[in-house]
């Protein structure tokens, strides 16, 4: 007997709905099918789950149709979708809304789009893994070489190739078979054996295959393994090879990158490697290109390669075998503005285990949370410490800001040390890049004499000063102090408030160096990517000899002719009001310093700050990842914070200042009648008001021991207890769980 009722998700910020299945015939969980909801909508909707438990009160409204011949989603996606919806604390049609391309949901789609697809069969040869004979693998090396050559390859293809792959003759294949080294499979597959015919991939450095072992090695042992590699250093080429490897078993790949821009280029050298296969995925394509490859991943059968950011892990793959999360610290893989609020990152972990598929994940700057991983034993860890070609480390020189004033040595922004060295390599023709970081809107205070800089004790992070009322304040518990104009560490240095960035540097530079051409890379001068990579390529090919910029010359760009990187101002990164201030400045001046140096000419990066004394200089000058996270670790574990706990922010908006407060406070209060401590806040952030929208925020700290789903139980209640009341009726209230 057919299930008599499904419950269905629509592309609406609400739960899944029941419906009658009536006679529709053939429905299955993951089909897509058409509804009628509301008075006269008809919407696309996804089947999660069939029964016969009828709803609650009333009839069920039924299903209209089917839309395809074959279900649109693979069960693992509905798991997925479940998930994200319990531990992002939203919606399930809020995810179906990522999800699904815009086409889908508009059910615009006939069959026609969507051929069902009749699978072909493909033959693999497979090293049989219980085969254990080495005196006569021995012989055979010497005597049938050619026997022996196919065992080769199929060992370094990570032990199994289709037939078509390997050069041998039936004879050759059939004596592999008798001798039980060598079976034949037989696989539904899609494109697979062109793969392996024309593929051309890199070949390593010594350096680069010993990572490339260890990455398999670990990939055995566990399902994540984090490649812990130096700017450079060839992490692609690694990808490569495990993607090739993947590929080759008809399995599906995922290729994720943090950032949409980056696509362009990595597809392009991708081709190159795997030919017209390679597809990407973002939301700034075009809605048919999506749909498109929507349904081809759908109707296929595994083999695809998609390189894509964190949208493509909606894609419904059918044999999934690998996640590349490539630069998985970066900030780009959370969405924060709407819901869901994922991280890509960790939803990249989830999709692969719902699969049984691995993760591999790099970065030339681990975050503190896949570090901890690692430390926990959960993930497999690679290193790989050199530069590809022998470009060497550049030189870290650390500036002191302070001392360069007191002796007359600063010119406008500029230390003498950095000036000096920009003067030598305009006389050289080398190129010069210069750093300037503008994240954030804040400011903080700064003593003059020792550069002290005012912290918040309960929460590590730095005090904002509201000059307005004479007080520092910290965004993230509310505590407010009292601005003082001596400094309280050494006495004698005068408490000033810094700004960010809003220097014209490089009006300055060709004030001071009237020879050179200075070009600027920011949100100003960069209007689309398009002309991002258009400036990129000119300053490349030498049309300028500074580039000015902020963080985005810190993503992947190679300059081979840049021998000189100034950081104008690293307080800024380090007196960031955020508890990651000092792994994101790491993050940061690696990244940068990355884009430094060539072969014949080491490279120098030049840093500027009043706090020469900070430890994390230390740590950058012995290039010591695992000191600066042993040392941030520590920190993260004292206070409380991500990885030792999860944090779940909650902010609440109104346009009635006097009434997002009350609601803050009554919300906090009832939060810290369950949570206690773990309550910090309520406290306005740094931008406390956008377009006439009053934001406080609140913040909770689960620890990770603790049960996260209970605790998420718990803040729903507290949530909907205050969105309940008809005096908060215009206050929007949105969880967030964790923050970055
Ligand atoms: P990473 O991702 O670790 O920063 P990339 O993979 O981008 O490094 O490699 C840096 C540069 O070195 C690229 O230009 C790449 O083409 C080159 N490269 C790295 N490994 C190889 C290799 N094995 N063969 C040829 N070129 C390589
Ligand atoms: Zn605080």
């Amino acid at each position: 007997m057919p299930a008599r009722y499904a419950d269905i998700v629509l592309p609406l910020a609400q739960p899944a709905y029941t419906f009658s299945v009536g006679d529709v015939e053939g429905v299955a969980v993951g089909d897509a099918v058409t509804v009628q909801f509301g008075a006269r909508s008809i919407y696309t909707g996804i089947v999660l789950r069939l029964h016969d438990t009828p709803p609650q009160g009333g009839r069920a409204k039924p299903i209209l149709a089917r839309l395809y011949e074959r279900p649109l989603l693979p069960a693992e996606h509905i798991r997925l979708w479940e998930w994200i919806a319990d531990y992002y604390m939203c919606s399930i049609g809020e995810v179906m809304r990522v999800a699904l391309p815009s086409l889908i949901k508009s059910h615009a789609l006939s069959d026609e789009d969507y051929h069902p697809y009749t699978p072909r069969t493909v033959k693999f040869l497979r090293l049989n893994e219980a085969f254990d004979d080495e005196p006569m693998m021995e012989r055979m090396s010497r005597r049938a070489p050619r026997r022996y050559a196919v065992v080769e390859q199929l060992r370094s293809a990570g032990g199994e190739l289709p037939r078509s792959a390997v050069a041998a003759d039936a004879a050759q294949v059939a004596a592999l078979v008798k001798a039980g080294i060598v079976e034949v499979v037989e696989r539904e597959a899609s494109a697979t054996e062109d793969v392996a015919s024309e593929r051309r991939l890199p070949d390593l450095s010594p350096a680069q295959s010993e990572a490339l072992q260890g990455v398999r090695e670990g990939l055995k042992q566990s399902a994540v393994a984090l490649l812990h590699g130096v700017t450079s250093s060839g992490k692609t080429e690694i990808y490569t090879h495990i993607i090739d490897q993947t590929l080759a078993r008809g399995e599906d790949v995922l290729y994720l990158v943090p950032e949409i821009s980056l696509t362009t280029q990595l597809v392009s050298r991708l081709r190159g490697m795997f030919g017209e296969r390679v597809v990407s995925h973002h939301s700034k394509l075009t809605p048919a290109q999506r749909t498109r490859t929507f349904m081809e991943v759908s109707a296929s059968d595994g083999g695809n390669l998609v390189v894509g950011a964190r949208s493509a892990l909606f894609l419904p793959f059918r044999r999934l075998g690998l996640v590349i999360v490539d630069e998985e610290h970066d900030g780009g893989y959370k969405q924060s503005d709407t819901a869901p609020r994922y991280n890509g990152r960790d939803v990249a972990v989830m999709l692969a285990s719902l699969y049984g598929a691995k993760c591999l994940m790099g970065s030339a700057t681990p975050s503190l949370e896949s570090y901890s991983n690692v430390m926990r034993g959960k993930y497999a860890y690679v290193r790989l410490t050199e530069r590809y070609g022998g470009v060497a480390e550049p030189e870290i020189i650390i500036s002191d800001t302070l001392w360069a004033v007191k002796r007359g040595e600063r010119k406008s922004h500029f230390n003498k040390e950095l000036l000096d060295r920009i003067g030598e390599r305009l006389e050289r023709h080398e190129q010069v890049i210069l750093f300037q970081n503008r994240r954030g809107y804040s400011s903080y205070m700064e003593c003059s004499e020792c550069g002290y800089t005012p912290r918040c004790g309960k929460c590590n992070v730095t005090l904002t000063p509201h000059t307005s009322n004479g007080t520092l304040r910290c965004h993230y518990c509310g505590h407010t102090q009292q601005i003082t104009h001596l400094c309280p560490r050494c006495g004698r240095g005068e408490m000033r408030p810094m700004g960010f960035g809003t220097e014209r540097v490089e009006q300055e530079i060709s004030r001071l160096f009237p020879q050179a051409r200075v070009m600027r890379l920011d949100g100003d001068t960069m209007t689309s990517d398009g002309a991002c990579r258009r400036m990129i390529e000119a300053f490349a090919r030498g049309e300028a000899d500074v580039l000015v910029g902020t963080q985005i010359v810190a993503k992947g760009l190679d300059f081979g002719r840049v021998t000189l990187i100034g950081v104008l101002n690293a307080d800024n990164l380090l007196n960031a009001p955020d508890f990651r201030a000092v792994e994101r400045g790491w993050q940061m001046l690696m990244q940068v310093a990355g884009r430094c140096g060539r072969r014949d000419r080491r490279g120098e990066v030049v840093v500027q700050t009043s706090d020469p004394a900070h430890p994390l200089f230390g740590w950058m000058l012995a290039g010591e990842y695992s000191a600066m996270a042993a040392a941030m670790l520590a920190e993260r574990h004292l206070f409380k914070y991500p990885p030792y706990s999860r944090l779940v922010r909650i902010t609440l908006r109104d346009t009635d200042p006097q009434r997002v407060s009350r609601a803050a406070v009554e919300l906090a209060t009832s939060l810290r009648s369950t949570f206690g401590p773990r309550v910090v806040g309520p406290a306005t952030p740094l931008v406390d008001c956008v377009r006439g929208w009053h934001i406080v925020e609140i913040m909770l700290k689960v620890e990770v021991e603790a049960s996260m789903s209970r605790a998420r139980g718990l803040v729903r209640r507290a949530v909907d207890a205050v969105r309940g009341r008809s005096e908060y009726r215009n206050t929007v209230i949105i969880c967030d769980v964790d923050v970055l």
